[in-house]
């Protein structure tokens, strides 16, 4: 007998950000979201978003994202040259991250790179966030890939993103922090909030017992859902399963 289907949705959000004073705004929210919610400190992190096929809206370096005002946001060209910038301020360091996923994800419109604590101390150890613990670890991001190590804020930092980024939405560079992305600011500050909860969730497992993992026919349904609402792109099945060790055969 067929079981009932799930009733878990994709996030849908408010209106989509179309003018650039609209992206402008989101871009200062979530850097303020970001900063309250303690997944950057200083001036660590960087958001950025499209505004046309060839500009991109990016944060300033050195700033904290709890301060910052729509006017202290720079606009650079795909290469990452500063098109528009108030006085004083320069590009993100992490610039090149940024490109190199709007590279390899043609549809998406922004970009948020934070250092997210909880996320960043499993990627040292090597536990996967999630996993197959939780079903909406599977649900919401199908899994967290972690990329090898780079110097942050170098050209290989950005080069670490080039393969993974293509079939994942959110990513923790090893020992680093997250890149997240999406089809608006808020959509890729909300993977980022949900990266850290999963890992949050993926710590407290660990501290108070043995991880089982969910049985190989509910991680198989889970990512059936992720196939009918065309969010499985080609790899992560098998992904996955390598990850945890449950056999989900397709
Ligand atoms: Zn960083």
């Amino acid at each position: 007998m067929d079981s009932p289907p799930i009733r878990y949705e994709p996030d849908v959000g408010p209106p989509l950000p179309q003018t650039e004073a609209e992206i402008r705004a989101q871009v200062i929210q979530v850097c303020h979201m970001v900063w309250q919610r303690g997944f950057v400190a200083a001036n660590d992190g960087n958001i950025s978003a499209r505004l046309d096929e060839g500009r991109i809206l990016c944060t300033p370096s050195g700033y904290s994202k709890g301060i910052l005002q729509p006017e202290h946001l720079v606009i650079v060209d795909m290469e990452g040259r500063p098109l528009e910038a108030g006085p004083g301020l320069r590009p993100s360091s992490e610039i090149l991250l940024h490109l190199e996923a709007y590279r390899q994800r043609p549809e998406i419109r922004a970009v948020v790179h934070a250092h997210p604590p909880t996320a960043i101390a499993l990627s040292v150890l090597d536990i996967p966030i999630g996993g197959c613990l939780i079903p909406d670890a599977i649900l919401a991001l199908g899994r967290v890939p972690y990329t090898e190590y780079a110097t942050p804020a170098s050209a290989a930092g950005a080069a670490v993103i080039r393969e993974p980024i293509q079939r994942y939405d959110a990513l923790v560079l090893r020992r680093h922090g997250s890149v997240t992305v999406g089809i608006s600011p808020l959509e890729a500050y909300l993977r980022l909030e949900k990266v850290e909860q999963i890992a949050q969730i993926t710590k407290a497992i660990h501290e108070l017992g043995r991880p089982t993992p969910l049985a190989a026919s509910e991680v198989r349904r889970l990512l059936e859902w992720r196939r009918e609402k065309g969010l499985l792109r080609p790899g992560q099945w098998e992904e996955i399963c390598e990850e945890c060790g449950v056999e989900p055969s397709p």
